[in-house]
């Protein structure tokens, strides 16, 4: 019974109706045996055994009998350990210099700072960012993600670390700031609560430079941006970023970051989701993130500015609202363009109040004003482009030329002249402070799998976005209502 009861997960109070009583019995004598001959294993056997076992489980069974304590203690059971679950490549006969074990690195290392291993958003106001929290050999490192220099958007990103983590002594592993020229010195992380961290600078005098703040400005803005003053004005916004960084660690020196998530891909996606680089005006190179939610993608932004903060769903994309491009000589025309876009976006507007219309006459019918009527639909999706959205199988799309209206501004020439498929969509623009948003409307062009670009109708401007190419680990949501929570929560995080 007491073996029934374990497998069942029920306790001996509650019964188990699920067996026989003969077969308990046999189940009762196996159970007694099984243990007698797991301990009859050779040693070596065992280790293999225990190595497949997730570490965390590993302290439990120490508790078992002093022979599994004893076989517990060998490293090469903890180096599985710390391969398998930390992706740990390293070679941990390496540490053996060091005097420190593959069970330390995994339990006072790995084991204890698996919570901030992810990506993570720092809360510097509006500005926002990404960090990336790696498991690097033997040490856990917090990467700051910055974008190329503006506008140089197929350019890799630029990483700076912020902050380190290793195990110099067996007892505790140690925290280090990364920031400033005179190397790692002491910091300290402190996880908040579930989803947020902050880290804190022990030595800020390590920041400084000698020759004042002045010295310190310029060093910073040539050896870390390489960069002049000027340059500044220019493509200032991901420098701004830094700044502020680098403002609340010298003087609050304390930053708090909240986790994010990559974003869930499903097979229907018109592309992978994911993060991208883009252009965006005079203010330099911004980084969002493409999401798809059914008939809609939303491109959030993770760097934001002062008037449109990190958070906010900086475009949407309508996928039932396939844009057919006019011919290439019309295609210049601006006004040609900004007729087609904005005929859509009455025709919805017009759907809208049909719907509301429909929805007063009758209320059980509410679900009408959420999706626009089939039959319109139809008329503004041209037979020969593919459903991209809603029957499941991607199908492969139409290759049409492409060319920039002569009015649309682009900071980056080198755009591609053909796209996939454009969509009908908005873009978010705001004043100073994030007053009065507004969606405005604007036109969605797919290249290629990786890089898409958004007309702004009403600013005459045009941002190219290309997919960072990173490896993010430790990034998945938990599920995918957990993904809508985290782009819920990220709107009011910065304002
Ligand atoms: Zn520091």
């Amino acid at each position: 019974m007491a073996v029934c009861a374990r497998l069942c997960g029920v306790g001996q109070a509650g019964g188990c109706r699920r067996r026989a009583p003969v077969e308990e019995e046999e189940e009762e004598v196996r159970g007694e045996e099984a243990p007698r001959s797991l301990l009859q294993l050779p040693p070596e056997i065992l280790v293999e055994i225990f190595s497949c076992l997730p570490g965390t489980q590993l302290p439990l069974l120490a508790l078992v009998c002093r022979k599994f304590r004893h076989i517990l203690s060998t490293d090469t059971i903890w180096r599985r350990r710390c391969k398998t679950e930390y992706g740990v490549h390293e070679n941990l006969r390496k540490l053996e210099v060091t005097g420190v074990s593959c069970r330390e690195v995994y339990v006072k290392l790995l084991h204890q700072y698996r919570d901030i291993l992810g990506l993570w958003q720092p809360d510097l106001g509006p500005y926002g960012g990404l960090l990336n929290v790696v498991v690097d050999g033997f040490f856990i490192i917090g990467w700051m993600y910055l974008p190329p220099h503006d506008p140089y958007v197929d350019q890799p990103m630029r990483l700076k670390p912020v902050f380190r983590i290793h195990l110099m002594e067996k007892k505790t592993a140690t925290v280090e700031c990364m920031y400033g020229p005179k190397g790692p010195h002491n910091g300290q992380i402190q996880m908040v609560k579930k989803g947020e961290f902050c880290t804190k600078c022990l030595q800020t005098d390590y920041h400084r430079m000698s020759g004042g703040r002045q010295e310190e400005f310029r060093t910073w803005l040539r050896d870390d941006l390489g960069r002049t003053l000027d340059d500044i004005f220019h493509e200032h916004m991901q420098e701004l970023i830094l700044m502020k960084f680098i403002y609340i660690c010298q003087y609050d020196n304390c930053l708090t970051y909240r986790r994010i998530y990559h974003p869930p891909s499903r097979p229907d996606d018109l592309i992978k989701p994911g993060f991208f680089k883009g252009t965006y005006g005079s203010h330099g190179l911004e980084i969002i993130m493409l999401s798809f939610h059914g008939t809609i993608a939303k491109a959030t932004k993770i760097t934001g500015d002062p008037n449109v903060p990190a958070g906010q769903p900086t475009l949407e994309i309508d996928l039932t609202r396939p844009v057919r491009l006019p011919a290439m000589e019309q295609l210049r025309n601006f006004s040609e363009l900004s007729r087609v876009i904005l005929e859509i976006r009455d025709q919805i507007s017009r759907e809208e109040r049909l719907a509301d219309g429909a929805e007063e006459a009758k209320s059980s019918r509410a679900e009408s004003s959420q999706v626009p009527p089939p039959l319109v639909r139809q008329e503004e999706r041209p037979a020969d482009r593919p459903e991209t959205s809603e029957n499941g199988e991607r199908q492969p799309q139409e290759v049409q030329s492409f060319v920039l209206p002569e009015e649309v501004m682009a900071r980056n020439e080198d755009y591609p002249r053909s796209c996939r498929i454009c969509f009908y969509s908005t873009g978010l623009i705001a004043g100073h402070g994030f007053s009065s948003p507004e969606r405005t409307p604007g036109l969605f062009i797919l290249f290629d799998e990786s890089r898409f670009g958004f007309i702004w109708l009403e600013l005459k401007s045009f941002s190219l976005y290309s997919r960072m190419t990173d490896r993010f680990q430790n990034s998945q949501p938990p599920s995918l209502e957990a993904f809508d929570e985290m782009l819920q929560a990220m709107q009011q995080w910065t304002t």
